[in-house]
């Protein structure tokens, strides 16, 4: 159990199947709740306003109407022409708890709500952010629009899928990582979608066979949806310091290392990656 609650949620919830399931979760119980008050532990996680106040200020009472994402970013839609938008730290969450609960020592923000309950911003790594601006203008907050597909809501067809792998001819696995390729995959989905697909992550993006090009995007479909399908992958452990990554079923390969291969039943394998982090893989499978 060492590290478990100090690592619980490493680089995960930046992970937008992560993202989407936290959303859809938080979804029913937030919306049409009116914020009652508003605590701010930290004036860096609302640095976009001028002072805690101010922040504080242009968020009671609204009533929030909708939660949607933009990439990876949550963002409440609030009456009176008015959202909220958070971007989660790196091993942030958002936690719904009672109004009476004390704030955790990583809970940077929390809002109470007039009929009950509260949604507590837990941020340990002190690099998430929240702000409020008008919903007309969103529009202008061009980190909210990715660069990236968004694999979730983006209707992207093969070919052009293809097309952008052949455009950018670099190993697979960076580029299935590259967030201006595709949004939020990380190390473990990047690592997943190469085992779906068959394919190596050394291999070169413009040098895949059409047939592999199909085997990719459809990877990429498949293991997202089941990500969110599973509910992410719940319940990770310390896995930057032994490489175990309990998770949901879904998860074949990333962490796995030594453990056998789903598919063929030989080892799976660890190798640093070119950027440094660990890739997960089957050398027997995977080609
Ligand atoms: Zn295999």
């Amino acid at each position: 159990m060492r590290g478990r609650s100090r690592s619980r949620r490493r680089s995960r919830v930046t992970l937008l199947p992560e993202i989407e399931v936290l959303r859809k979760d938080l979804e029913k119980d937030v919306v049409n709740k009116r914020i009652k008050d508003v605590t701010v532990r930290s004036a860096t996680i609302v640095s976009r306003h001028r002072n805690r106040p101010e922040f504080v200020k242009a968020l009671t009472g609204h009533k929030i109407q909708a939660l949607g994402r933009r990439g990876t970013y949550l963002v409440f839609d609030l009456d009176d022409d008015a959202a909220l938008v958070v971007r989660l730290g790196s091993q942030g969450t958002l936690s719904r708890e009672t109004a009476s609960q004390s704030l955790g020592r990583h809970t940077q923000v929390a809002a109470t709500f007039t009929n009950g309950g509260a949604l507590h911003v837990v941020d340990p790594a002190k690099d998430g952010e929240l702000f409020v601006v008008s919903r007309t203008g969103l529009a202008d907050l061009t980190e909210l629009t990715p660069a990236g597909i968004d694999p979730l809501t983006d209707t992207f067809t093969w070919p052009s899928f293809s097309q952008e792998l052949r455009r950018r001819n670099a190993p697979l696995r960076g580029v299935l990582k590259d967030e201006t390729f595709i949004v939020g995959l990380g190390d473990v989905y990047a690592d997943e979608i190469l085992w779906a697909a068959g394919l190596s992550g050394k291999r070169l993006s413009a040098e895949l066979s059409s047939q592999e090009f199909r085997r990719l995007y459809r990877g990429v479909q498949e293991v997202l949806q089941e990500a969110v399908k599973q509910g992410g992958t719940d319940e990770p452990v310390d896995y930057a310091d032994d490489d175990e990554y309990e998770s949901g079923g879904f998860i074949k390969v990333y962490g796995k290392e030594g453990l056998a291969c789903p598919r063929c039943r030989q080892p799976i394998r660890k190798d640093a990656d070119d950027d440094g982090s660990d890739a997960f893989f089957c050398g027997n499978c995977q080609t």
